[in-house]
């Protein structure tokens, strides 16, 4: 069979359609006048390659422009420091990179009203006192820092009393919680970078579960990805474009477990661990499916979730997504993952403009707006409708859940 990349597949059946293939009387019935005629004869049929495509709304909507929250914002999911060293998944070593200064990000927060940020990548050992004593003890009441395991020391016997210890020493250090990067479940392997990957409900992980419970250290855990990411990257995916950008991001092969092996393994962990509070970040990491999320919510009163990078998936089912806010508004906390200077990843870029798009989403009745700010849409080619929650429900969407979670007055 003759090899054809797969952008000239879908110039060929998908997108050629849009652009010129059109049946004529469809053409004339819709009401195209002459100059979108001529337009669509000028790209011959099958010329128009998807990357190209951008289609400009002739919808005339409301559109309301929220600069500021309605109450204060703790940003539950932000990654302002990193880990310096990453290989296959998993980071190594205590060394962290800053994405930026605090100074560079308080007057955008000021401006947002962003009270606080969390961040989540705050590492361990040396890296974690070294974000901290940038970021919280500097900026106090302005940032909050969590710590993540080491699995460096995966592979000694002795790792689960070590990784237990090492979240007290990090609760000394000013730790406000514990962070789990989806390194959990599809990168670490027994021996860290190689042989078969561990499970997210590996018993060696069990007395640091039990740390984090008993020093009152919520767990900020994201499992999995887009259940789109575990599908072929072919002609049927929502997140083609984005897959495609990303290649390494697709989990399609066989050496992954399913995205349903994975949530199943975190819930048995929600289960074994009633006392430890944890947030399942991204809408629990199955916003495509509220119910099921429902469903381990309504299982599970120890489980919270975030809505971090998943105002694209929220925003295209507004109904259910406001019942859902409705329903656990006492256990959904705000988060954006903003990185500072993440200029790949437009729906998590730090930023005035990605702020004001989670104010409309929350506040406002807006409808099909673009939910990253990009040219393309980044995570699908959609676009979103506010959900105008109460003023009750915001607050604490906005801020009171997650100081509970943290032990802060906001
Ligand atoms: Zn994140």
């Amino acid at each position: 069979m003759r090899q054809i990349s797969r952008r000239t597949m879908l110039t060929a059946t998908g997108m050629g359609a849009l652009s010129a293939g059109l049946p004529a009387a469809w053409a004339k019935d819709s009401g195209q006048d002459s100059a979108e005629q001529r337009s669509a004869e000028l790209s011959p049929k099958g010329s128009l390659p998807l990357a190209d495509y951008q289609p400009k709304s002739m919808l005339h909507v409301h559109e309301t422009h929220v600069s500021r929250s309605k109450y204060p914002v703790i940003d539950f999911h932000t990654h302002v420091t990193d880990s310096a060293r990453v290989v296959n998944g998993v980071a190594i070593g205590a060394a962290r990179v800053h994405n930026a200064t605090p100074e560079e990000l308080l007057p955008v927060m000021d401006r947002t009203n962003v009270r606080a940020m969390v961040n989540l990548t705050g590492g361990f050992g040396e890296g974690l006192r070294d974000s901290i004593s940038h970021l919280d003890r500097s900026y106090e009441g302005r940032f909050y820092s969590m710590t993540e395991p080491s699995y460096d020391l995966f592979g000694r016997p002795d790792y689960p009393q070590l990784q237990a210890d090492a979240i007290a020493q990090a609760h000394r250090d000013g730790a406000r919680g514990l962070k789990i990067l989806k390194t959990l479940g599809l990168f670490l392997r027994e021996h860290t970078t190689s042989s078969p990957l561990v499970k997210i409900d590996d018993p060696r992980f069990d007395p640091m579960w039990d740390a984090c419970g008993s020093l009152h250290l919520p767990v900020a855990i994201h499992v999995s990805d887009p259940v789109a990411f575990f599908r072929p990257t072919d002609r049927f995916n929502e997140r083609y474009e984005e897959l495609s950008n990303h290649p390494d991001w697709s989990f399609a092969s066989r050496e992954y477990p399913s995205n349903a092996e994975i949530l199943e393994a975190r819930n048995r962990v929600f289960a074994r661990h009633p006392k430890t509070q944890f947030v399942a970040l991204h809408v629990g990491n199955f916003a495509e499916n509220l119910e099921d999320v429902s469903a381990s919510l309504d299982r599970f009163p120890n489980m919270h979730v975030d809505i971090a990078a998943r105002l694209n998936e929220l925003g295209r089912q507004p109904r259910a997504a406001r019942r859902f806010f409705d329903r656990y508004q006492d256990r959904i906390v705000f988060g954006t993952d903003a990185t500072p200077h993440g200029d790949q990843f437009p729906q998590q870029v730090f930023g005035e403009a990605l702020y004001q798009i989670y104010f409309r989403f929350l506040e406002t009745a807006d409808e099909y707006f673009d939910y990253a700010p990009a040219a393309t849409p980044p995570q699908g080619r959609w676009r979103i409708s506010g959900i105008e929650l109460t003023g009750s429900i915001l607050n604490k969407v906005y801020n009171q859940n997650a100081a509970r979670l943290l032990n802060i007055t906001v």
